[in-house]
Parts: C-alpha cells; structure tokens; sequence
C-alpha cells in the first residue's frame, strides 16, 4: 500500500507487547463484550480475545480483512466498516452495554472519539490510545493550557476521565512522529438536557476560538456583560477558565 493511503488510514501498528497488555488490561472485566475499532493486523484483537468472550471489530482497510478473518473462530466478529459513519445501532444495540478498546488512526481519532462519548447508552467504558495532545485535550480541566471544546465535551458526557499512560513512538511500525496517550473514559447520562448542552457548546464554541479576549468581548454580540454576571460568571474571566456548568448557566440565561 501507497505511504499516503497508509497515513490516511493512521496506520502505526503496536509492536511492543507490554503495551498491547497494558491497554487491555484497563478494561474492566464486565461487560465482556467489547468492540475494537482499526483492529489492524489484529495484535490487541489477540489480546482481548484472551480475556474476553465476544469482541466486534470495526476495520476500514480491506486488505487487513484476510488476516483477521482467522480470528473469527476464536470469537471475533469482524466489519469491514468506517467507524466514523457505520450505524452502531443494529452492531451493539441489542447486546449493549459493551466496552471499547482500540489503538485509534490518528487522523480521524478526534471524530471516532466525538461519536462514541454521547453513546452511555452502548458503552460503559472507552479505553482509546491517541495522539498525546490529543489526550490532553479531553481530559484537561477549566484554567489548564489543553482546556476547550473537547474537553468540555468530555465532562458532559463522562463521570471519570484519565489519561493511564503514555506510549514513545519505538512501540509502534511505523515510527509515528508524535508520542501518544492512553485514556480511560466512563460515559455516564449528562447532568443537563440535550438543548442546554447544544445552546452551551455553541457559546463555547464562540468563545474558545477568541481565547485572548475577556468573556465578555468574546461573547459580543451573542451575549452582554450583565448576563454573564446573572450566569455566575466573571465577564473578565478568559474562556478557557469557564467550566461545563458555567456555559449551561449562561446558555440559560439567553442571549
Ligand atoms: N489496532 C492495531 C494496532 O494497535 O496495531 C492497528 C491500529 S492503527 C493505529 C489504526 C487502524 O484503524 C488501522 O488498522 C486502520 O486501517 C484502521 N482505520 C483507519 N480509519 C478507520 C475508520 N474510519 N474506521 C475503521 N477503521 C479505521
């Protein structure tokens, strides 16, 4: 395969065992299905297949297919599927709730993560390795450097959040550039209701692409100086200091 076909699919295969063990091993031990996505030439899909009964596969690369398909036997049931658009109703709903393992592609590891957070309904917990930036960025919390989007994203979506351990590019073939991260997340019900969350993301949003400014001048002319106040909220405060329930106050409040 073509180094750019390669690159698009993000595909740096795990080498190193100690690691395939590791990330494995922060599953828990129920539910006892998991779904992994990219399985790849299938080392962590050997792994969970030791400690777990039944594992679903999501892999895009068709050229990958023969060599998981040996697999099946052993209780894997493989899809040659995109994990950013494949339906997961009709896959996990019935059987549902599942955990998720997977050695994400780096190039569309932040829109896997984007539709599998809001899913508590399918998953109760999401093991993923992505890039270490990446990583930081969903778990960082209000006033850290990585705070914004995703993070909040994150907290509405998550009881618990944690990057485990960091892996250096030597672990994988090919070498990626960058170090990546393993995390931890519980998806659990959110605290508000849907519309709230969508009004408060769009406020985010808004604001967290004028990251310099003071709330209140990254807000204009969506929201005044007063109402952030009747929010709670110091109009001074820059945004990426605003935590989840400040921006669903302020959405409260309106525009
Ligand atoms: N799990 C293997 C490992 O750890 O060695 C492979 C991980 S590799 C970083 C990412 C895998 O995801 C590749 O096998 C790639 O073909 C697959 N992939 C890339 N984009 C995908 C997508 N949208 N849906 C499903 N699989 C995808």
């Amino acid at each position: 395969m073509g180094r750019s076909r390669r690159q698009r699919l993000g595909q740096n295969f795990l080498v190193d065992r100690g690691v395939v063990r590791r990330i494995a091993a922060l599953l828990d031990h129920e539910p006892p299905r998991v779904l992994e996505i990219g399985p790849g030439r299938g080392v962590l899909t050997v792994e969970l297949l030791e400690r777990f009964p039944r594992v679903l596969a999501l892999e895009l690369d068709e050229g990958l297919l023969a060599g998981l398909e040996e697999l099946e036997g052993r209780g894997l049931e493989i899809h040659h599927a995109d994990a950013l658009t494949e339906p997961l109703e009709p896959l996990l709903g019935e059987e549902a709730p599942w955990q998720v393992a997977a050695n994400l592609p780096y190039s569309v590891g932040t829109p896997i993560l984007r539709r599998l957070l809001p899913r508590h309904d399918l998953f109760r917990r999401v093991v993923v390795m992505l890039q270490r930036e990446v990583a930081e960025r969903v778990v960082a919390r209000p006033g850290e450097r990585a705070h914004g989007l995703l993070a909040l994203e994150r907290a509405a979506w998550t009881r618990d959040a944690r990057i485990a351990f960091s892996v250096p590019p030597g672990a994988f073939r090919p070498r990626p550039r960058v170090v990546s991260s393993v995390i931890v997340l519980e998806p659990a019900p959110p605290a508000f209701d849907r519309e709230r969350l969508e009004a408060a993301f769009r406020l985010a949003r808004h604001a967290l692409t004028r990251p310099r400014k003071t709330l209140a001048n990254a807000l204009k002319p969506l929201v005044d100086a007063g109402a952030i106040e009747d929010a709670g909220l110091d109009p001074g405060a820059r945004p990426a200091t605003v935590p989840l329930e400040g921006w669903v106050a302020l959405a409260g409040v309106g525009p």
